[in-house]
């Protein structure tokens, strides 16, 4: 054993092999066995002064030594880590403290693993989306460091209160069927809520809160907790066509624009073609569509977007016109969904408002119950449309966050306990956005 040695002798500018290899900052390979059973084991000491936590003087006699075993990540193979862990005097008079023993960035005070094993842990969590457990079996250590790493990680991320979000997406997403869990302590079965809604800033696409369940009082209560200059600050707000939604975000967020999702209303527009080609199969055939009628067969051609179509598609399409269209309902219906897709085009209130009168023609020709249905709709939501296309403000951003979220609850299983997977989704996304977010 190196036995006692000065301070000042403790940073070598050229340290030896074992250190250079082992990598732990501030630390020294005093000595390394190779146990019986194939098991490495490497002696450390620190290479840092410590101060005296109770008033910060640097300690310089030292008092004991003591072997402590440390969790480290595995280099090159498992290792099983000892740190020669000094106890100090404190040589202030008046500090009450006597003792104190020494700490280091990578295992400060009460620590019995390296922060760079809670890195890897969380790193290997968030960034590779592992599951906990399986992360906790491939580094040795229990499920329990790895939540507890990620708990850690997650006191870092930003104060929501304190960013200042200009415009917000609000989604629900289904991610799964209802659960039931059964709670070991009370003895009762726990419904696990099969929806979720995220809260994203529009501008980074950082998820700045996730909510459960679909019910709007969620979201209301989350808005409300946020400070008043914060509200006040959001200037748009994306959301679902949900009457009930927006009729709640006029009370939580009174001055803030509200539009509505680009996406959705194009689920809606190509809803009611299909429903009109289903309709028409009916009427002219009296049974479902088959893959031999040509409407049915090209059901994702007439939902493409024109514009998109090559020539030979084009030329099918007009085919599909031509013979399996004998009422010209279908074309009328699909002339429709083109309309609605050249309005949410539009740049300009102006130009928006000639395309919605040319939509109003179309729909009048078209005169079906799904084209006129779709038409209220839109009239319904014109003020948030507009909203839409002067700010662009979709949650596009969220539904991208939605597929690494289902990801993470897919990966993470159970979740009972919800603030452990809302953790993770926060962390994920900060790790994704925050470009220099620490994970360490
Ligand atoms: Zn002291």
């Amino acid at each position: 054993m190196t036995g006692l040695r000065a301070l000042n002798e403790l940073t070598l500018p050229h340290p030896d092999a074992a250190t250079t290899i082992f990598n732990l900052k501030d630390y020294r390979v005093l000595e390394t066995q190779i146990l019986d059973y194939g098991q490495r084991r490497v002696h450390v000491e620190s290479t840092v002064e410590s101060g005296c936590p109770g008033c910060g003087v640097i300690g310089t006699r030292c008092h004991s030594r003591r072997w402590q075993r440390v969790r480290d990540i595995p280099v090159a193979g498992p290792v099983e880590v000892l740190w020669r862990k000094r106890r100090y005097f404190c040589d202030e008079s008046v500090c009450e403290r006597k003792t104190f023993s020494e700490a280091t960035a990578q295992v400060p005070a009460r620590a019995r693993s390296t922060r760079r094993l809670h890195g890897a842990l969380v790193d290997a969590v968030v960034s590779s989306g592992r599951a906990a457990t399986e992360t906790a079996i491939a580094h040795g250590v229990s499920w329990w460091l790895v939540q507890k790493a990620l708990n850690m990680a997650a006191t870092k991320l930003p104060d929501v209160d304190l960013l200042r979000p200009r415009m917000l997406g609000i989604d629900e997403h289904r991610f799964r069927s209802v659960r039931f869990f059964k709670n070991t302590e009370t003895n009762t079965w726990q419904r696990i809520e099969p929806w979720m809604t995220t809260i994203v800033d529009l501008d980074t696409g950082q998820i700045l809160g996730v909510v459960d369940g679909r019910d709007h009082t969620g979201v209301g209560a989350w808005l409300i907790k946020r400070p008043l200059d914060w509200r006040l600050g959001v200037q748009v707000v994306a959301i679902d066509p949900s009457a009930a939604f927006r009729k709640a975000l006029r009370m939580w967020l009174p001055r803030t624009a509200v539009s509505v999702d680009h996406f959705h209303l194009i689920q809606l527009t190509n809803q009611a073609l299909t429903e009109v080609r289903q309709q028409l199969s009916h009427k002219v055939r009296g049974r479902r569509g088959r893959a031999v009628d040509p409407a049915w067969a090209h059901r994702m051609l007439l939902l493409r977007a024109a514009d998109s179509l090559s020539e030979a598609a084009k030329a099918r399409l007009g085919k599909v016109f031509a013979t399996d269209d004998p009422t010209g309902k279908l074309k009328a219906a699909w002339d429709v969904k083109e309309q609605v897709r050249t309005l949410l085009r539009t740049g300009s209130l102006e130009d928006a408002e000639l395309a919605k009168a040319d939509l109003e023609r179309l729909v009048k020709e078209s005169n079906q119950p799904e084209t006129t249905r779709l038409w209220r709709t839109i009239c319904r939501w014109w003020k948030e449309i507009e909203v839409l296309i002067v700010t662009g403000a979709t949650t596009g951003k969220v539904e991208a966050n939605n597929t690494s979220i289902k990801h993470i609850k897919r990966t993470g299983r159970g979740f009972v306990n919800s603030t452990n997977y809302t953790t993770r989704i926060m962390l994920r996304s900060a790790a994704r956005t925050a470009v220099n977010f620490p994970l360490q």
